[in-house]
């Protein structure tokens, strides 16, 4: 193989030491692909950290898909607050489920919101 000519070797070096990557050292060694150089480098032991970074994963790896989300009445236990929260229909719907109050179907912050217009109701009714 004489790809690797003293000259090339030092020019390789010198490109390298320059913090170039293997595709542009590749171009300005007139060489096909940069798996060329890098082997190369390997060699040399002039390997350095970017390596990893450069020989790694694609950058545009595909993302993992997202998991199903649960429908949220799957979410409630037993002791949560069924107040929703959201548009029913929308993406964003889901129940409050925080620590609900004992005795009632709501947390506490909920509670107030759910009843005490009607005991404001009851009480004007009273009135
Ligand atoms: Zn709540």
């Amino acid at each position: 193989m004489s790809t690797w000519t003293d000259e090339r070797i030092e020019e390789l070096k010198r490109l390298w030491s320059e913090s170039l990557t293997g595709t542009e050292i590749a171009k300005r060694l007139g060489l096909k692909d940069r798996n060329a150089v890098m082997g190369k480098i390997h060699r040399l032991g002039l390997a350095r950290k970017n390596l990893a970074t450069e020989a790694g994963a694609p950058a545009n790896d595909p993302m993992p898909p997202e998991p199903e989300p649960l429908h949220p009445i799957l979410l409630l236990k037993e002791w949560s607050c069924r107040f929703p929260v959201g548009d029913p229909l929308g993406r964003e719907f889901r129940f409050c489920c925080a620590k609900r109050k004992a005795g009632l179907p709501y947390c506490e912050e909920h509670a107030r919101i759910a009843y005490t217009p009607v005991e404001r109701s009851v009480r004007a009714m009273r009135r």
